[in-house]
């Protein structure tokens, strides 16, 4: 099969020839029909991600069809799937509450074992795993391993965002965009910031309430806008600038969602904790979705509230997923890239 293998840091991927996968016993095997370009893949590619050493196959927002099922699978040959990208295992603690992305024993394609930067990838523990509804193209779908499901769980599972409420997202990329549109969705007033003024120009003609182009001014820009401060805010980014802008966004009791990858020369970093002391506000960090919500995430997609659909940019063939990673160095034009050719 043809794969594309990380050999060296911030260098083109290497198109090479590989064996299939074997089926796990408790799993299948997917040819992959769609996958996502992903900022943590950039981590990986840059050489920041904790996880992510050469020889990796990247992508983990992947939608394929089953080609092979193990003896101990759930799903069956010819099933189309999305999967979450942390691949849980079901019998630890998190994860018998229910809190499957914090799972201690986790299975994670794209990032320690072969992703789906390949025509097949094999995907264990299949009970993570869910159907692709009707009428849901497979390429708004890879947006379903990650980020889409990323900021779901953030609104709904760790800040409760909450109809009317006003929610500020920093950065507009694929987590960012998914956040602002589900946050509409769910009867929230969303305000986005970023750097990049046609992102904010794609998201208003989305029926995004409002826009700020990120300045030293952002916070202030955003009180004025929600009438002393967002109820919940959402950093999409990572880096430091972004989030004290987040935090100091915030009304009192304000709750902020880390959901960019602080990593590698942003790990650490200095953060407003007068801001946070003065508000009282809530700081989660959020990474992932427990995949029980996936029904409730499907449901507001088959049923019309929300069209995910604008996410995505461009397909684009395995070949150019270097070029796609690339461009992660720099400010992004609006929406993301999904790998659909794996043939070339
Ligand atoms: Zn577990
Ligand atoms: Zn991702």
């Amino acid at each position: 099969m043809r794969a594309a293998v990380l050999r060296e840091y911030n260098a083109p991927l290497s198109i090479e020839d590989l064996p299939e996968p074997d089926c796990p016993s408790d799993g299948v095997v997917l040819r992959t029909i769609a996958c996502g370009i992903c900022r943590s893949d950039w981590h990986g590619w840059v050489g920041e991600h904790p996880r992510v050493k050469p020889g990796q196959i990247g992508g983990h927002e992947y939608c394929g069809e089953v080609v092979a099922a193990g003896p101990n699978a759930q799903f069956a040959v010819g099933d189309t799937l999305v999967a979450p990208f942390i691949l849980a295992c079901g019998t630890c603690p998190q994860c018998r509450a229910g809190q499957q992305n914090t799972c201690f024993d986790q299975r994670l394609p794209g990032f320690i074992e072969p992703g789906a930067f390949a025509e097949y990838v094999a995907v264990p523990r299949d009970h993570n795993l869910a159907r692709l509804p009707e009428g849901l193209s497979a390429t708004v779908a890879a947006g379903l391993g990650c980020r889409v499901t990323t900021s779901w769980h953030a609104l709904t599972g760790r800040a409760a965002l909450q109809a009317g409420e006003w929610l500020a997202v920093h950065g507009t990329g694929g987590i960012g965009l998914s956040a602002a549109l589900l946050g509409r969705a769910l009867g929230a007033n969303v305000v986005v910031v970023d750097v990049v003024q046609e992102k904010l120009d794609h998201a208003l003609s989305l029926g995004i309430d409002a826009a700020v182009l990120a300045s030293d001014d952002t916070a202030a820009q955003i009180k004025e806008i929600t009438g002393g401060g967002a109820h919940v805010s959402v950093e999409a980014l990572g880096i430091p600038v972004t989030v004290n802008a987040s935090i100091r966004c915030l009304r009192v009791l304000g709750r902020h969602v880390q959901v960019g990858m602080p990593v590698g020369h942003t790990a650490q970093m200095d953060v407003d904790m007068s801001a946070v002391y003065q508000g009282n506000l809530a700081l989660y960090g959020t990474r992932g979705m427990p995949s029980w919500r996936y029904p409730s995430l499907l449901g507001m997609i088959t049923s019309g509230k929300v069209d995910m659909s604008p996410l995505i940019a461009r397909e684009v063939a395995l070949s150019d997923t270097s070029a796609e990673l690339a461009a992660f160095n720099g400010p992004m034009p609006p929406g993301v890239a999904v790998i659909t050719d794996f043939t070339r």
